[in-house]
């Protein structure tokens, strides 16, 4: 355990709020490793490692078979931490697919797809190889299963690795850290934070990051940055003692096992914990989510505040089907005074929360991580505050991309309860729509589309967009012929395909609208305009660019990476429009947001997403299409060249 520092610092360069959980730890380490001092580390429980935090529960899977890029990465790179610093039994896991379960078994084809593209192990194998190398599954109950070699085990326990992260940090004089020390309050000036108050004083610094888990919601509130996540119960449950592993020397025994068709996981507890099988659940009907102000709450809570109480009619249906595939879970019985309901997060799109919060510059994220990936995140919010970069492309974790109505209370509680159905259980398509919070904002053309037949079945950044139009059915026929029939319901779900290529090839032979309204848009003008822009931009948008020329363009990193994609109109000498990807906007706009303040520049940015629909207008007859509208004079080469910007109201047709 951790020794407490005595003397309480009076100022930091860095302090990590929740130094005692998995993501704290691995955050100090890192920025240890990278040269940072004066690191204060604060943790309300009474110990290091925690014994109140999530971490402090968590069984410790580590498997690495999502379809998500980046967490494969973040996965893969823990792992490889824990395994090189001796955190790690390489035991290999399985996901079995019961036996009539066709979606699954399509599911874990997939899987092993996706596997194969982003560098892991995975393989399908039969019902006997499964039974072969977990002996406690009930073969005639499964088809088969999914092999992942490289799963395993963070070793003894996820807690371990905390104290190991600590003691590294503070052995490099990087940190010191402070127990019973919970952070009460922030301070905050001129919108940059400058100050964690507790109840032993107040310690100046002009970074925070908050690495407190579930608690994270209650941290943002008091510096009035919103962390959209919410905690989640998972039950988990003991049964044995196991007579087969009594008296063993391993952690782990057996391989892992998920069984998605259920929502659930069962592994052995190795030599600790008496020698017993862990059951643990994800509930896919009705999830129970918490409110952060009601965790603690002593009529709910167990032991520590992220455990609580379990009630076993809650879940005796899962825990019957669980007896299917493996019965030695009825034969043990179960420990009733060990289960309970540990609490971690989930958010509104299931991604991680890491970053500089665009509210408070300073006050920095990283929450919502599991233990598989929290060596990988934390790495990656290092990188971040110190080099301003990542060695990954990290957009889909990054705090920024959430607009400010994606944060709202009520947003984050029904969007995270839907990701928390689909934590385990059903193959999510990429694609799946969300059913709460839709027409959040519609563009003015929103009724006349629904008259059209729009297909809206997913939104983007909060706006209804059709994919394409019924309507277009039978006078596209000529073009649905030409259309290749997609073979795979999969690849059919939640897209008419059908109509929107028809849709497509019929605007590259004639013309075509469509509504972009749901692009973000932002006026930047004033004196520095010209230099912000051009400093961020690939492409050459001042100097000689003449007023009305629009130019598509990228925001590249220092080492070319491709950071922001999106077009930029020079309306005036210091006046421009930067009209950008309806998922990236927020993120675009707290970039240009953060140059022009960091280098002290000077220039207003609006954002106009909300006062400015987007139209497109596209294919070889769009000029004749618009020449009905608008003076063809005005529509000729020499007065609306390729890539001009011109306000319509000095075009519009006068008897229009
Ligand atoms: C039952 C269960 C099983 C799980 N199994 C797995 C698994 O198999 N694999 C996996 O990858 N993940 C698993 N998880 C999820 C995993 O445990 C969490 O995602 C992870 O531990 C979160 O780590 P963290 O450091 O962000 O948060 P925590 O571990 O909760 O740490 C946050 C810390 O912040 C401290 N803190 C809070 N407020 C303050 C304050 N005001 N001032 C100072 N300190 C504060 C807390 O005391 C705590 O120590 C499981 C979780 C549970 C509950």
């Amino acid at each position: 355990m951790t020794k407490r520092s005595s003397k309480f610092p009076s100022d930091a360069e860095v302090v990590i709020v929740g130094i005692g959980g998995i993501v704290g730890s691995m955050l100090a380490y890192w920025l240890a490793e990278m040269g940072q001092k004066n690191i204060v580390g604060l943790e309300k429980s009474t110990i290091i490692p925690s014994d109140i935090a999530s971490t402090a529960h968590a069984s410790d899977f580590v498997y690495n078979t999502t379809h998500d890029k980046l967490g494969c990465w973040a996965t893969n790179f823990s792992r490889n931490f824990y395994e090189d610093n001796g955190f790690f039994l390489k035991k290999g896991g399985l996901e079995i697919c019961r036996k009539d379960d066709d979606a699954r078994w399509e599911e874990l084809k997939r899987k092993v797809e996706s596997g194969k593209a982003f560098g892991t192990n995975v393989r399908l194998i039969s019902a006997s190889e499964a039974k072969e190398k977990f002996p406690l599954l009930d073969e005639e109950s499964i088809r088969g299963a999914m092999w992942d070699p490289d799963a395993g085990l963070v070793t003894p326990r996820s807690q371990d690795v905390v104290n190991f992260a600590v003691e590294s940090a503070k052995e490099k004089g990087a940190l010191s850290t402070y127990t019973d020390t919970p952070a009460v309050g922030f301070e905050i000036k001129d919108g940059r934070v400058t100050g964690v108050k507790t109840d032993k004083g107040t310690i100046k610094t002009n970074k925070v990051v908050i690495a407190s888990g579930i608690w994270g919601p209650l941290m943002g509130e008091m510096a009035g940055v919103p962390v959209p996540l919410m905690p989640v119960e998972h039950p988990l449950l003991f049964f044995g003692p196991l007579p087969e592993i009594q008296g063993t020397d391993e952690f782990l025994v057996y391989p892992l096992l998920r069984d998605q068709g259920n929502s659930a996981y069962v592994r052995d507890t190795g030599r600790l914990h008496g020698g017993m099988l862990e059951w643990g659940y994800y509930e896919d009907k009705e999830p129970r989510l918490v409110d952060p102000e009601d965790i603690g709450n002593p009529e709910k809570t167990m032991i520590s505040d992220s455990m609580r109480y379990l009630d076993l009619e809650e879940i005796a249906e899962p825990l019957e089907k669980a007896f299917e595939t493996t019965p030695i879970l009825n034969e043990l019985g179960w420990d009733e005074k060990s289960s309970f309901n540990g609490l971690l997060s989930v958010t509104p799109d299931a991604g991680s929360l890491i970053g500089e919060s665009p509210e408070v510059r300073g006050f920095w994220l990283c929450e919502a991580v599991w233990v598989k990936d929290g060596p990988g995140c934390a790495r990656l919010c290092a990188e971040s505050m110190m080099h301003g970069k990542t060695q990954v492309d990290m957009h889909a974790f990054d705090i920024s991309r959430f607009y400010p109505a994606q944060k709202e209370k009520e947003f984050v509680k029904t969007r995270s309860f839907e990701n928390a159905q689909t934590i385990y259980t059903p193959a999510v398509h990429p694609r799946e729509p969300y059913i709460s919070h839709r027409e959040l904002y519609v563009s003015p053309f929103y009724e006349r589309e629904k008259e059209l037949g729009g297909f809206f079945e997913n939104e983007v950044a909060g706006w209804e967009r059709a994919l394409a139009y019924e309507s277009n059915k039978e006078k596209l026929n000529k073009y649905l012929k030409e259309v290749p029939v997609r073979e795979n319901e999969w690849d059919r779900r939640h897209v008419p395909y059908e109509i929107a290529n028809a849709e497509h090839l019929a605007m590259s032979d004639s013309v075509g609208m469509i509504n972009l309204s749901h692009f973000p848009i932002m006026d930047i003008e004033g004196p520095d305009a010209e230099r912000i822009l051009e400093y961020l931009s690939v492409a050459k948008v001042g100097g000689n660019t003449p007023e009305g020329r629009m130019i598509y363009t990228n925001f590249l990193d220092e080492d070319g990476g491709v950071h922001a994609d999106l077009t930029i109109s020079r309306l005036g000498s210091d006046r421009y429009r930067v009209v950008t990807g309806g998922a990236d906007g927020n993120r675009d706009w707290v970039t240009l947001r953060n140059y022009r303040d960091d280098m002290g520049l000077n220039a207003d940015i609006n954002i106009r997403t909300h006062d400015i629909a987007t139209l497109g207008l596209w294919g070889p007859q769009a000029k004749n299409a618009l020449g009905h509208f608008i003076d063809p004079n005005e529509l000729a080469i020499e007065n609306f060249p390729f890539v001009a910007a011109k306000n319509p109201q000095f075009i519009w047709r006068k008897e229009n």
